[in-house]
């Protein structure tokens, strides 16, 4: 491999994509090395058989009031729904009513908000034993809480939660998040198909082993998935230092994936565009966005450990699982009326690994530790590498900014004073 640039990226995600612009603001040589044919890892928008657009990893503009790619969107014309569209239940009995509906929802505010007081305490303790006893609820909360944390209860620090930054703001985009994170990625070239094996910082600078050849440069930001790093996917040599190797293991790469179904547009007729269906029911359940951005299509939604058993049956396993749920609500003539359906593999993939990440309980120290240097010429970059925007394609493209911030100034680089690292570039 040619050339010898000031700092080499590894993975082409939010995070390495942030590493590469920052990289250019303070005028240093970068080279972003992305195993995957396309750059945006967990950002990726997908198109269905008919042409409709549907996110398979992120979908919501978390924070959106002060995410800095909601500006983005605006300046690229990506439009966005920036309100709720509604969410209904179902239950053995059918629709749930507004009384129960209003029961849940006050009993679930209610849970959230002893899990936040829990971690806003200091408890560094699992999320679960806020979670009040209730001879209804309990089943739906795990399964809503681990579609927003990553993980159940059981398995995620009440102080990790506690520190994710607060936002009721979700804003999807119509035509894909991962859509967007591509726009913005456009401009940094990146080397496609060139998966990083080994990284060598013993010398001066650092040497990355890839398939393709040997790359040198001065410095290096790996901003690798959590799960892949965890995995051991690529060897450091020497290796990372215990602290962060401990780090890594107390942080949990996160459950979720998606099926995408097109359908009969009749079918969702009465349907308000964009609204969530779920169903009440124990953890292995499935929720669903109906009729996208009004498409006559449904994303269904996987979480928890549920998400990492169906995957492992494999596609055709997720395709009926969401099928037979449809066909639950709207009657078994729906089953003619679904099309063609597409499937993620997030949790077994070996480029990502996990979803997006929670603290295990007893580790909410480990994001602080992830996000210190390495050495002077190696840092870590990714959504797990954020105390309050976490699990978010915004926290990693903060995460980037700092850890190539983190290494260029140990090279003597640092980016001009009236363009801020944390400033958009796109
Ligand atoms: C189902 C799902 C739903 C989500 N929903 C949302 C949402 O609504 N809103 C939101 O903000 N976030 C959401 N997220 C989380 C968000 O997608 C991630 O937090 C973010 O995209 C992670 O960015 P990253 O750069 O840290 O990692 P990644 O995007 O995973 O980037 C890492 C890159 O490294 C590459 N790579 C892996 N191995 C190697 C190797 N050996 N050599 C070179 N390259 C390698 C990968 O191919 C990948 O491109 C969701 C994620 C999933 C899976």
């Amino acid at each position: 491999m040619s050339g010898e640039p000031a700092l080499i990226v590894v993975g082409a995600g939010a995070a390495g994509l942030a590493a590469a612009k920052a990289a250019r603001n303070c005028g240093a040589s970068v080279k972003v090395l992305e195993a995957a044919g396309r750059i945006g890892g967990r950002a990726h928008t997908r198109t269905t058989r008919n042409g409709y657009p549907w996110d398979a990893g992120a979908h919501w503009l978390h924070h959106a009031e002060r995410n800095p790619f909601t500006a983005l969107a605006d300046r690229l014309g990506h439009a966005y729904l920036a309100r709720f569209a509604g969410f209904r239940i179902f239950g053995a009995a059918g629709f749930l009513d507004d009384r129960e509906v209003a029961d849940w929802t006050a009993w679930s505010d209610a849970a959230f908000a002893a899990v936040e007081a829990l971690g806003a305490s200091g408890q560094d303790v699992a999320a679960a034993e806020a979670v009040p006893e209730h001879p209804r609820w309990r089943h739906l909360f795990a399964n809503w809480y681990a579609a927003l944390a990553g993980a159940p209860p059981d398995q995620e620090s009440a102080l990790d939660y506690a520190r994710s930054a607060d936002s009721e703001n979700n804003w999807p985009l119509e035509r894909g998040y991962g859509a967007l994170v591509a726009a913005w990625g456009a401009d940094v070239p990146v080397e496609l198909d060139t998966p990083v094996t080994r990284i060598d910082t013993r010398g001066k600078g650092v040497v990355v082993e890839t398939p393709k050849g040997t790359l040198r440069g001065k410095a290096a930001v790996v901003a690798l998935p959590l799960g892949a790093l965890r995995a051991g996917r690529v060897r450091f040599v020497p290796e990372l230092p215990l602290p962060v190797r401990e780090a890594l293991q107390g942080l949990h790469p996160g459950y979720a994936n998606k099926v995408a179904l097109e359908l009969d547009e009749a079918l969702l007729a009465d349907v308000a565009p964009t609204s969530y269906l779920s169903f009440d029911e124990g953890p292995e359940t499935i929720r669903f966005q109906l009729r996208s951005f009004g498409r006559p299509m449904v994303v269904g939604y996987l979480a928890g450990p549920f998400a990492a058993e169906i995957e492992a049956e494999g596609p055709q396993a997720m395709i009926a699982f969401a099928r037979e749920r449809l066909v639950r609500v709207f009657g078994s003539g729906a089953a003619r009326r679904i099309d063609t359906a597409q499937t993620t593999d997030w949790l077994h993939n070996p480029l990502s690994l996990g979803a997006y990440s929670c603290a295990l309980p007893g580790h909410a120290a480990a994001r602080t530790q992830v996000q210190q240097p390495v050495t002077e010429r190696l840092a870590l970059a990714g959504e797990y590498a954020h105390t309050s925007l976490y699990g978010c394609v915004e926290g990693a493209r903060a995460s980037g900014e700092r850890a190539a911030a983190q290494v260029l100034s140990g090279l003597g680089l640092s980016p001009p004073r009236a363009q801020p690292v944390s400033a958009p570039s796109a």
